[in-house]
């Protein structure tokens, strides 16, 4: 049996000032996990709305929606609130049809950050720009810790996707975020959240596998056995024959 092709979405050399072209980039964490759960990781290139989603998802078996900048608050019907929103408007252009796309044909999704966001605003939700700011509480989002350290708890929904993979109802986890989910689209239903409130996981009940986490399990697969069930768990739902 083949190992499941799953597309990672990356991000731009948007803010970087030292780039000397553009360039699409990803954390090597990500491939890291998917080749160790099983799968065959593709980094997926922001070709914006050239990109043909339906011939890239009639190959793909899974999407992983990577962390990275912020979603254009334009595309939830916002002003940008403050400069610490940072935005990557290639990677709008690129991701969000391919989220459309990928939910509507119920592809195998597991979104990371960023992922969870842009999830929400491609589905029709709206996030806090800017948690500080917007939802301020004593839990920071945004860790100074290594990235493989967990700094706070989630308290995971009985009986969801999340619940099941994991194997627990709880789980500590890292947190390097300055946004989160507000309203949460038609078709999306909170299955975690930190102490503060904060949410942390979504999924969606009627899709074959979607999961949706605030958190970064992949750079936690080292330390975490529920990080690298996680993992498991989706490239097994891309595994499966729809
Ligand atoms: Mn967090």
């Amino acid at each position: 049996m083949h190992p499941p092709l799953i597309g990672i979405s990356c991000g731009t050399s948007r803010h970087d000032e030292h780039a000397k072209t553009e360039q699409d980039r990803l954390n090597m964490a990500y491939s890291n996990a998917i080749q160790e759960a099983g799968g065959l990781p593709i980094i997926l290139p922001n070709v914006g709305d050239r990109l043909d989603t339906a011939a890239l998802l009639d190959r793909l078996d899974g999407l992983l929606l990577s962390g990275g900048y912020d979603v254009c608050p334009a595309v939830f019907g916002e002003e940008t609130l403050n400069e610490s929103v940072e935005v990557d408007e290639a990677r709008d252009a690129t991701e969000l049809p391919l989220i459309r796309e990928a939910v509507h044909r119920q592809t195998p999704i597991l979104a990371i950050c960023r992922g969870i966001q842009s999830l929400n605003v491609a589905l029709g939700g709206t996030l806090y720009q800017d948690l500080p700011v917007q939802a301020p509480s004593g839990i920071p989002h945004r860790q100074n810790a290594p990235r493989h350290a967990a700094t706070h708890s989630i308290a995971i929904e009985s009986g969801s996707r999340l619940a099941e993979a994991v194997g627990d109802t709880q789980m500590e986890v890292n947190s390097f975020h300055h946004q989160a989910l507000r309203d949460v689209a038609d078709g999306l239903k909170v299955v975690a959240k930190a102490p503060d409130g904060t949410i942390e996981a979504v999924e969606a009940p009627a899709h074959r596998f979607l999961v949706a986490v605030q958190f970064h399990p992949e750079e936690m697969t080292g330390s975490s056995e529920k990080a690298r069930k996680l993992f498991r768990a989706f490239v097994e739902a891309a595994q499966t024959e729809a």
